[in-house]
């Protein structure tokens, strides 16, 4: 039987793996309260890295994400796919926002969550806000290159008429590790984000 995100928002923290609670981050870079990660959350993050992890094989960041729905389903899948396709935008959160969209009939995702391994850039977090996400998981921060809490937090920018929950950190350890490793073997430590 599939799980649904819904279904492991059930299951008991105590038999998530530990990799899943060790990165047990409040709601970063907020002002908000400290909130412990969801177990749904690291569930779907998962489900994200693995996507990130497939991106390695055309030669692309390790960069994965998932749109979760209303109803607690896995709507679509993204990696990051730049070097596959020759295409600029091709960023997995875009890739993510794209199959949604085309998934459900519509543009506005306004009961979806975005869950990817790596804080969207500027481009990413503008298609968050377009597509009207109610809330958005990220894995690593991206201090250089991060648009939504690090350089920039244009998810959460009161100017614009729609903003993003941001809950940060999620088994970023694993996430950050992964891109690490890439850069270390393709990129001799230099990222290109
Ligand atoms: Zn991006």
């Amino acid at each position: 039987m599939r799980t649904t995100y819904r279904q492991s928002h059930q299951v008991d923290v105590a038999k998530v793996p530990a990799a899943g609670v060790c990165c047990v981050i409040m709601a970063g870079m907020t002002d908000g309260p400290r909130r412990a990660v969801q177990p749904a959350d690291a569930w779907a993050m998962g489900l994200a890295l693995d996507e990130a992890r497939r991106a390695v094989a055309t030669g692309d960041v390790p960069v994965g994400a998932v749109v979760i729905g209303p109803d607690g389903d896995v709507v679509s899948r993204g990696r990051n796919v730049r070097e596959a396709t020759d295409d600029p935008t091709g960023h997995a959160e875009v890739v993510a926002l794209r199959a949604a969209s085309d998934r459900l009939g519509r543009w506005r995702l306004d009961d979806c969550t975005l869950v990817v391994t790596l804080e969207p850039c500027l481009m990413c977090a503008g298609a968050l806000v377009l597509a009207r996400v109610a809330r958005l998981v990220l894995g690593a921060w991206d201090p250089k290159a991060g648009a939504c809490g690090s350089q920039w937090d244009v998810v959460r920018d009161r100017r614009l008429n729609h903003r993003v929950e941001v809950v940060g950190g999620v088994r970023a350890d694993e996430c950050g590790l992964l891109l690490q490793r890439f850069f270390e073997t393709h990129r001799d430590g230099v990222p290109h984000l």
